[in-house]
């Protein structure tokens, strides 16, 4: 079946296009051996880290790539963004899993969460990308996964052209736990496929740091400046 498959979709490499790949991967051997790994993901004080500091207590928080521009890692996540392709995040999410449990720090991590979709984006792509990514993590190192415990309860227009200090206002209020019990007294892990500004997994993270007894990790795919 998987051959008639290949047939009719022919499966090549997202990011050189050979077609020489297994069937469950979706990168050739040549661009898994080059993926830009950031390599400090069992650091302390990493980038990402950095980028909470003075604004929301995490214990720990890293990711697992660099975002470059036309690379692979870009490739991978336009296809899970626009291009329909849960698949694409499947496999990311498998990446930053290996990463996370050989890193030993996210080892007491009681649960995650993918960060919630607003209903406009939800409607438009269908599924949200981080709970693609979630479940790939899910697949290679088994921590649960609760979906429902945190909603995005207000709609943002698009924040490209904001500022630092305007985003972080304009995302206020945008996020609540609507199921506290789901969550109380545990370590969460906020996954997300990206962070550059951390505005929206801080506002995410935030509203969950007010439920009592919770501690905070934040682990997204791939990291940008
Ligand atoms: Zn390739």
């Amino acid at each position: 079946m998987d051959d008639l498959l290949h047939l009719f979709f022919p499966h090549v490499c997202i990011g050189c296009e050979s077609d020489v790949l297994d069937n469950e991967s979706l990168l050739c051997a040549e661009c898994m051996h080059h993926l830009p790994y950031t390599g400090f993901i069992a650091a302390k004080a990493n980038p990402v880290e950095k980028i909470f500091y003075g604004r929301m207590n995490v214990q720990h928080a890293a990711s697992a790539f660099y975002f470059n521009k036309e690379s692979v890692i870009q490739n991978l996540i336009v296809q899970l963004k626009y291009k329909s392709n849960q698949l694409a995040g499947n496999f990311l999410g498998k990446l930053l899993g290996n990463e996370l449990m050989k890193s030993q720090r996210f080892d007491d991590i009681d649960v995650m969460i993918p960060l919630p979709l607003n209903e406009k984006k939800f409607f438009k792509r269908g599924y949200n990308q981080s709970l693609a990514i979630v479940n790939g993590i899910n697949s290679v190192w088994q921590k649960p996964v609760i979906e429902n415990a945190v909603e995005r309860i207000l709609f943002t227009e698009t924040q490209t052209h904001k500022g630092r200090i305007d985003r972080w206002q304009t995302m206020e209020g945008v996020f609540a736990v609507t199921q506290p019990s789901l969550i109380e007294n545990k370590h969460i892990l906020l996954v997300d496929d990206v962070v550059t500004t951390g505005a929206t997994l801080e506002a995410c993270g935030t509203s969950i740091l007010k439920i009592p007894g919770v501690k905070l990790s934040v682990a997204t795919v791939a990291y940008t400046i």
